[in-house]
């Protein structure tokens, strides 16, 4: 079997789907492995590296003959003209946002899995690229907003005086806001943290930071299925608002990290609220993407409103190339290796995994949440 790793095309994306470590152990299964000239530049890593772990280097046609092609994002169907029939696509594929490649992969027979759609059941932990992707986002977001405030976050006593410590909010408090909450606790800041999920008020305490929840309000188990938040009801959202306004008043840094699965991210700080912020605070909005948790961020800007810098890079775990490679690649491999097929020499998926991340096959689109 051969697989093919693609260059990232996309703005920005400074990733790469297959690092030396898993060339070698795809190569221990089996497979031949096709690296395309240059894929690893962004995250540090040469052809000479893939070259000596095993990997041809390719400049042009790369998926030729590939029966899987290795992406971060979706590639490009027109780079895989030349690919085996029925070939897997696995990459991060944005169904909703990119529509139009998921048709194009199944008008033109390509088998594309869809790693973002990995269920979250103990024994798919280790293929999670949401998981490992979101940690790091939210440690490095923190650094950033850091190092866009005008103040340090530990509190300073000098000689020439005492600098007080940096209060900051995490709103969100799933992969990446647990990590945000480690990482502004480990710098010195006095940390305070909200979600919709009850469950998450024990965690935010056990990191060392203080809980800020909406209390005796009607619909406020926002815990649904697999363990993702819900939508809120009217009335918890207003308390809500309210509760946020009273306290993000008195923050300096606020990390938002909010999402909803399948839907648009709430909105949960309004313009009029971040003007009762002291200016040069910064805010960090991780949903950006998703159409944000902040009243005027953009994609890929520092906006400021109000004398508050709102920062929106819409691929945050890119600005860790090296180490979001590494993690991403390890999703993928252990992903295939998971369901290697030693007599057939190419992996065979299950039907809940199958099922859960397979976006086309046979010329169809065929996966249920893209169907009508
Ligand atoms: P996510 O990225 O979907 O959302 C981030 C956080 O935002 C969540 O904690 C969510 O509850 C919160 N949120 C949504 N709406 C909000 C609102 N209006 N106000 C405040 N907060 C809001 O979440 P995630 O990081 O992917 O994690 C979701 C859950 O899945 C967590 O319980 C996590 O521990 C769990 N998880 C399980 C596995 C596994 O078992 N394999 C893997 C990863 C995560």
């Amino acid at each position: 079997i051969t697989i093919a790793v693609l260059a990232e095309r996309a703005m920005g994306e400074s990733r790469v789907a297959a690092t030396p470590e898993t060339v070698r152990k795809l190569a221990g299964l089996g497979a031949r492995l096709v690296v395309e000239s240059g894929a690893g530049k962004g995250a540090g890593i040469s052809d000479e590296d893939y070259h000596a772990a095993g990997a041809v280097i390719a400049s042009a046609d790369v998926a030729a003959g590939a029966q899987i092609v290795l992406g971060v994002q979706g590639p490009d169907p027109a780079l895989l003209a030349s690919a085996a029939s029925g070939a897997w696509v696995v990459a991060s594929l944005d169904p909703f946002g990119q529509r139009g490649r998921v048709d194009a992969y199944a008008a033109a027979g390509l088998e594309a899995l869809a790693m973002e759609f990995m269920p979250r059941i103990t024994r798919a932990q280790s293929m999670d690229i949401l998981s490992s992707q979101a940690n790091l986002a939210g440690y490095k977001a923190v650094l950033v907003a850091a190092n866009l405030y005008g103040r340090a976050f530990p509190m300073m006593m000098t000689a020439a005086g005492t600098v007080s410590a940096a209060k900051v909010f995490v709103m969100g408090v799933g992969v990446a806001g647990l990590q945000a909450i480690a990482t502004a606790r480990r710098l010195g800041a006095q940390v305070s943290a909200t979600d919709v999920r009850s469950a998450t008020k024990e965690q935010i305490q056990s990191l060392g930071a203080k809980p800020i929840f909406v209390e005796n309000v009607a619909g406020i188990e926002g815990e649904g299925a697999g363990g993702y938040a819900t939508e809120m009801s009217p009335e918890y959202q207003k308390a809500q608002a309210e509760l946020v306004s009273s306290h993000i008043a008195k923050q300096d840094i606020v990390i938002t990290t909010a999402l909803i699965p399948g839907r648009a991210a709430p909105r949960l700080i309004t313009d009029a609220q971040i003007a009762t912020m002291r200016p040069g605070s910064v805010i960090y909005d991780l949903a950006v993407a998703q159409g944000g948790n902040v009243e005027g961020s953009l994609p890929d800007q520092v906006v400021e409103r109000h004398g508050v810098k709102i920062v929106g890079y819409a691929n945050t775990p890119a600005l860790l190339p090296a180490d979001a490679s590494a993690l991403f690649s390890r999703n993928l491999f252990n992903f295939l290796s998971a369901f290697w097929d030693k007599e057939q020499g190419r992996p065979v998926l299950d039907e809940e995994i199958g099922n859960a991340i397979r976006l086309t096959q046979g010329g169809q689109v065929v996966h249920e949440r893209l169907k009508g």
